[in-house]
């Protein structure tokens, strides 16, 4: 069985390297935050040095790190994954980055004989923690093959979206819906409290109707409308999120006012200190800029899931 490298243990990093030593994968992990590997290590994960003594021990190196400028210095920077990676490794980055810079750090690994795989996350922490991430991959096809196994044992759906930088460019595609719904359904519920509706009833209209969400469904009943606003998936990377939007539209001259307004409202919740909470509280934010106190559901009620 291949030796796994894992950097980045973070809010999704931890659960998917517990779910792969759980499936008897053998692990060497590091993160800049001690506690992180700790935990890993108490499961029986060994502990690398550094991110280079990860790579110079590891077959597979995966990296699930918050943005574009890390990955590309733990990669491809100085003593990065590239200084001691052996030739036929391979690095399995699912981390959400810019599309330019999956192809970058690709190219980087294909000069130095590493194979390459992107393999962003789809769906909520709480689907990490248990197992059920979606995840949107691109590679080619022997490439995929060899990390099949890996994601499955970190997830429950796998789509070989097509070659190197598919997978990212699919997530990009993805996170526009889902983070730019937040704000659509903030501004719905902020409007409801506004207008003095009661937010079980509103949910009962907006729930009949395909006025419909997977967002208002799932996430905001486990999370921001029971009062527990900590970071599944904070309104900081969201915001980073629809920044990698826009930038790719540009680039693309595909013009999106939805998507800019939203990573305008993003910016404002961030600039109003809830840069660190879960993307629900989108809903805080927005109640909190005009002076309404955010709905939540009773205790007993029929939403509760
Ligand atoms: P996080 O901030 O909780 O975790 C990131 C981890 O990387 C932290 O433990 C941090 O200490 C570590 N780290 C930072 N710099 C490092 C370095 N130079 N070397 C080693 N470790 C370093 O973030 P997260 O929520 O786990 O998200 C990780 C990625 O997954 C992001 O790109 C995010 O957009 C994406 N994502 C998150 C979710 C979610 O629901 N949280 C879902 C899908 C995708």
């Amino acid at each position: 069985m291949e030796k796994i490298g894992f950097i980045g243990l973070g809010r999704m990093g931890r659960p998917m390297a517990s779910n792969l030593i759980k499936k008897g994968f053998e692990l060497i992990v590091h993160d800049v935050n001690a506690e992180a590997v700790d935990v890993l290590v108490n499961l029986g994960a060994d502990a690398g040095s550094s991110v280079a003594d990860v790579a110079a021990r590891a077959d597979v190196i995966i990296t699930m790190l918050p943005n574009s400028a890390i990955v590309a210095q733990v990669v491809s920077g100085v003593d990065g994954v590239l200084s001691t990676a052996r030739k036929g490794s391979l690095v399995l980055d699912m981390s959400t980055i810019d599309p330019n810079t999956t192809d970058a750090i690709a190219a980087d690994c294909k000069a130095r004989g590493v194979g390459f795989v992107d393999a962003p996350v789809g769906r909520l922490a709480t689907h990490a923690d248990i197992g059920q991430s979606l995840f949107m991959v691109g590679g080619e096809d022997a490439d995929f093959e060899r990390v099949k196994a890996m994601l499955e044992a970190m997830g429950s759906t796998i789509y070989h979206c097509g070659p190197c930088g598919a997978g990212t460019r699919s997530k990009i595609v993805n996170n526009f819906l889902a983070v730019s719904l937040c704000q659509l359904n903030a501004e719905a519920l902020t409007l409801a409290t506004g207008l003095g509706l009661d937010i079980e009833s509103t949910l009962d209209v907006l729930y009949g109707t395909t006025a419909t969400n997977g967002q208002l469904r799932i996430n905001w009943l486990q999370k921001v409308l029971v009062g527990d606003t900590s970071a599944g998936f904070t309104i900081d990377l969201a915001h980073k999120d629809l920044t990698l939007v826009m930038e790719s539209a540009n680039a693309a001259k595909v013009p999106m006012p939805m998507a800019a307004a939203a990573r305008e409202a993003f910016s404002q919740a961030r600039a109003r200190k809830f840069g660190g909470k879960d993307f629900s509280a989108m809903l805080d934010a927005n109640c909190d800029a005009v002076g309404l106190e955010p709905p939540r559901l009773p205790q007993g009620s029929r939403h509760r899931t």
